[in-house]
């Protein structure tokens, strides 16, 4: 084809395209779908105010929060109260937010049993709870000596994923790789890598989730959401300058390019706050940031 035909085939295309924008809508874009697509948001044990676990409970449920994310750490030691003080709430355990011992890609096999003891005594608890997940990192900075970044460690990593994912799922539940920033992990900061890292793990125990805060690393909320796709199981939300309330960093807490993603994935799991708190009042700063996650998810 020479640049003439190809020009001419080009734009004849283009203008079939503007003449036809219905075609792209109903394929891309599922807008009547997107507005019902429900919020589903979540706290973290520590981000809730209150002495007691009941206490917590009841501030969460007045604010309409369905989701409880509790640590990793000694979780098997609690399954019985998480359940006695959910029973009869509209609030169920969202992730498991890691807690184990040793790491992954620990180079030591004395940490990577640690590792893989504690993680699936936490697995094992997380299914007891009908959690959606328990949370991990491959590897943080500071965890060393670790597996060289090296595609044999690649394969390494899915084939132990996918191991940990059949357990997971043998147990009701999934295991969630969490990208973190090049400052807190440089070997997986991708909610896009950690997606794919997903697929190869051939699992489908093996799951993925974005941290708003740590997708600082990202081009696009809206890209790496929609890379994701079927594999995106947790999200984390904080604000975006200093990791504290939605909200509290004002103009540049904006979710709305990522909460379209989710919305069009029509994505059925949480949206769960892992974040400080920068003023003294927590529960009207948590009051706020909740109305204020609304707000963009409608606008999205
Ligand atoms: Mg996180």
């Amino acid at each position: 084809m020479d640049r003439k035909t190809f020009l001419r085939t080009t734009v004849a295309g283009a203008a079939a395209l503007v003449a036809a924008p219905g075609a792209l809508v109903s394929c891309a874009s599922p807008k009547e779908k997107k507005s019902s697509v429900p919020l589903r948001l979540s706290f973290q044990e520590g981000v809730t105010p209150g002495e007691t676990l009941a206490e917590k409970l009841d501030f969460m449920e007045k604010l309409g929060i369905v989701g409880f994310e509790p640590g990793g750490k000694g979780l098997a030691g609690r399954v019985q109260e998480i359940r006695e003080a959910l029973q009869g709430r509209d609030i169920q355990v969202s992730a498991i937010c890691a807690g184990f011992d040793g790491f992954i890609l620990a180079e030591d096999p004395a940490v990577k049993a640690q590792f893989d003891t504690s993680m699936r005594e936490i697995v094992r608890a997380a299914g007891e709870l009908g959690s959606t997940g328990v949370i991990m990192v491959p590897v943080f900075n500071w965890q060393n000596p670790a597996l060289p970044h090296t595609l044999e460690t690649r394969d390494y990593l899915c084939q132990q994923m996918h191991d940990l994912g059949e357990f997971a799922l043998s147990c009701g539940t999934t295991v969630i790789l969490e990208p973190l920033n090049r400052k807190e992990a440089f070997y997986l900061r991708l909610v896009g890598d950690a997606a794919a890292i997903c697929r190869d793990a051939d699992s489908a125990g093996v799951k993925c989730m974005g941290d708003f805060w740590h997708m600082q690393e990202e081009t696009s909320d809206y890209a790496a959401f929609m890379a994701a796709g079927p594999y995106l199981q947790h999200v984390h939300i904080a604000s975006r300058g200093n990791r504290v309330m939605p909200g509290e960093d004002g103009d540049k807490d904006c979710y709305t390019d990522g909460f379209r993603a989710l919305k069009e994935l029509a994505y059925p799991h949480y949206v769960s706050f892992e974040c400080g708190c920068r003023s003294d009042d927590r529960a009207a700063t948590l009051t706020a940031a909740v109305s204020l996650l609304r707000k963009q998810w409608d606008e999205a």
